[in-house]
């Protein structure tokens, strides 16, 4: 009988550090919205593949925690957004980011900056009203502002979602449809949806190089986003031989280690000054 409840208590015990971790690391994030100085934002530019020229900077959140250093977006955003967190936490992202390109556009440097969106927002009836208000406060004119969305957050309930993303789009915030490949969209939504821009996801950018099939499915993913009229953004572009096959295949953007990692702002700065197309 001991042995067993020693078993039992050894299963509970592990079965709730899981638990109690995930509920610690919410209650942490929850407060590293508040706090200041533990999150921030990453800025890297995508570029123009015909002229060179920065055509805009992708935001990505940086987490440093207090014990545990730097956390990837990829532990804590799946995280966050499987609870409400993910409201306050898109609108904190959305006020660092709006405020950095109105400074960038008081500077004489207008930046279209893109932020990334989940599920949940658009969802959110109250969503749209939040960016306009945000807007409105900052005085930060609306084609400046792009946001990402995945096929899958809209697939989740398409009517709703659409409602959304029609406001926001009437009112010109730019809208882009993020890691294009990856999700299962129907092409009939697609044409619905009304976005902008397209980005391939970087596995099948980074995958072009070797694989005839990957290759295929950029050039048919180029294809398709410019009949649909929507520019074409490829993600993960990291060397000079991907830039030449991106071009060649007539993709418009690139984005990707091999002009810059995502940088803190000072650092997008110097960069964007010693940049040269
Ligand atoms: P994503 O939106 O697809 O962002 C692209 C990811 O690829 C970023 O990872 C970026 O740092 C990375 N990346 C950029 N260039 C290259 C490259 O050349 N090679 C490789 N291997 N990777 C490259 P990161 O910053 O770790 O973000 C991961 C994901 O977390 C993002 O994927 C996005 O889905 C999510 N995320 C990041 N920031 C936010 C945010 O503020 N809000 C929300 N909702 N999600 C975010
Ligand atoms: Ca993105
Ligand atoms: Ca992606
Ligand atoms: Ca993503």
């Amino acid at each position: 009988a001991r042995e067993q409840a020693s078993t039992v208590q050894q299963y509970d015990a592990a079965h709730d550090t899981g638990a109690e971790n995930r509920l610690e690391l919410l209650g942490d994030l929850r407060r590293a919205i508040g706090a200041d100085d533990q999150l921030s934002l990453h800025y890297q530019p995508k570029v123009c593949l015909a002229t060179g020229r920065v055509t805009g900077v992708e935001a990505l959140i940086r987490w440093q925690h207090p014990r545990l250093g730097r956390m990837a977006p990829d532990r804590f955003i799946p995280m966050a957004e499987s609870t409400s967190l993910i409201r306050p936490l898109t609108a904190h992202v959305l006020d660092i980011a709006v405020r950095q390109a109105k400074l960038w556009a008081e500077r004489g440097t207008p930046i279209p900056i893109a932020v990334n969106l989940s599920t949940r927002c658009l969802l959110d009836p109250g969503f749209a009203g939040q960016v306009f208000g945000l807007l409105y406060r900052t005085g930060l004119p609306a084609a400046l502002l792009k946001l990402e969305i995945t096929e899958s957050v809209a697939m989740a309930d398409p009517d709703r979602a659409l409602t959304v993303l029609r406001a926001l789009h009437d009112a010109g915030i730019s809208l882009s449809l993020d890691d294009f490949g990856t999700g299962h969209s129907s092409m009939a939504y697609l044409q619905r949806l009304p976005v902008d821009e397209l980005k391939i996801d970087k596995s099948f950018v980074q995958a072009m190089a070797d694989s005839r099939a990957d290759e295929v499915l950029v050039r048919t993913a180029i294809t398709l986003g410019h009949n649909l009229g929507l520019s074409v953004v490829a993600e993960g572009v990291e060397d000079e031989a991907a830039v030449g096959a991106l071009r060649a295949l007539g993709c418009d953007i690139a984005q990707g280690y091999h002009y810059a990692r995502p940088m803190p702002p000072e650092e997008f700065d110097r960069w964007l000054a010693g940049y040269t197309e």
